[in-house]
């Protein structure tokens, strides 16, 4: 694996790939790597000749009092784990390489980016479309991978890509847990010893909400309460956001259908947020339920 830090250089690589007709694969990450991140490398590497990962704390998406200065790096393991992954180029820009001057054009994401985390995080899906669509005109790639833990950013991603017309394939990769069922995440070092372990009430509640759809709760409002109400048995863990939502234009649903819903979860613990979701196919699981 050979690891580059300026665009001339990474553009330079990639051509003679490109002009041998061989495909490209990209996993942007913001390094501090995981498991999860490991899915998405291994999904890329089987579906693309040459593979590409970046690793970028992108201070555009961070707002003024979030944990940028304070986001966890190690970029000596990282390339370790990478190359043991099989990717071909590490692409590792320091700010300056990728924001030479102060951006002047961004790309906005006005309905889907206010929505649900950016209602609390006010220009953080505009920052990371913008560093996602400069990170697509260097690598160019065939393929780009995110992982659905971050739902809504894949969600804006895919209709970026579409709004734009840009000659990329999006794809999701499904969550990798730990084994109570923790959605992977480099936030979770955060985490003290007993805000670690009162997580675990996070992806029971996923599967709580499961079952009182299936039990055949069609009210979504009342299945939101439920759900509040089940993390708020853990003293530690404190609901934020917990909504059931359209998948794919984030909309708010009222009543529960024959159409999949997804349930979105923000849930605190001390000073760290934690996120998670599932997608619940809401006719199926009731349908199961009656057979
Ligand atoms: P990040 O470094 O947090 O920006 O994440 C980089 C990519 O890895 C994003 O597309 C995330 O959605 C994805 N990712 C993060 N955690 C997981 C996980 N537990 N399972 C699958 N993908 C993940």
């Amino acid at each position: 694996m050979k690891t580059i830090t300026t665009i001339t250089e990474l553009r330079a690589a990639l051509a003679e790939y490109r002009r041998a007709g061989k495909t490209v694969g990209l996993v942007p990450t913001m390094g501090y790597l995981h498991v999860g991140h490991m899915e998405l490398v291994r999904r890329a590497r089987g579906q693309n000749d040459v593979v590409v990962a970046s690793i970028f704390v992108n201070p555009l998406q961070f707002g003024p009092n979030e944990d940028l200065s304070k986001y966890p790096r190690d970029l000596a393991r990282d390339q370790a784990m990478l190359e043991e992954g099989g990717v071909d180029f590490l692409f590792s820009p320091g700010v300056s390489d990728m924001y030479p001057r102060p951006m002047e054009t961004v790309v906005d994401v006005p309905k889907l980016g206010s929505e649900l985390e950016g209602s609390v995080r006010p220009g953080h899906f505009a920052g990371v479309a913008t560093v996602v669509t400069k990170l697509f005109n260097i690598v160019q790639p065939d393929r780009a991978y995110f992982g659905e833990k971050d739902f809504q950013q894949l969600q804006i991603i895919r209709r970026m890509v579409e709004d734009l017309a840009q000659p990329v394939e999006i794809i999701g990769v499904p969550t990798v847990r730990e084994a109570d069922g923790l959605a992977c995440s480099s936030r979770n070092v955060y985490l003290t010893t007993e805000e670690r372990q009162a997580a675990a009430i996070v992806p029971k509640a996923l599967a709580e909400a499961e079952r009182l759809v299936a039990s055949g709760i069609t009210d979504a409002g009342d299945v939101e309460k439920a759900v509040t109400a089940f993390l708020s048995t853990e003293p530690l863990a404190r609901p934020e956001v917990v909504a059931l939502r359209d998948p794919e234009t984030l909309e708010t649903i009222h009543e529960i259908g024959d159409k999949p819903v997804l349930l979105l979860l923000f849930v605190r613990f001390g000073t760290t947020k934690l996120l998670d979701n599932r997608v619940i196919a809401a006719k199926s699981a009731r349908f199961a339920k009656v057979a």
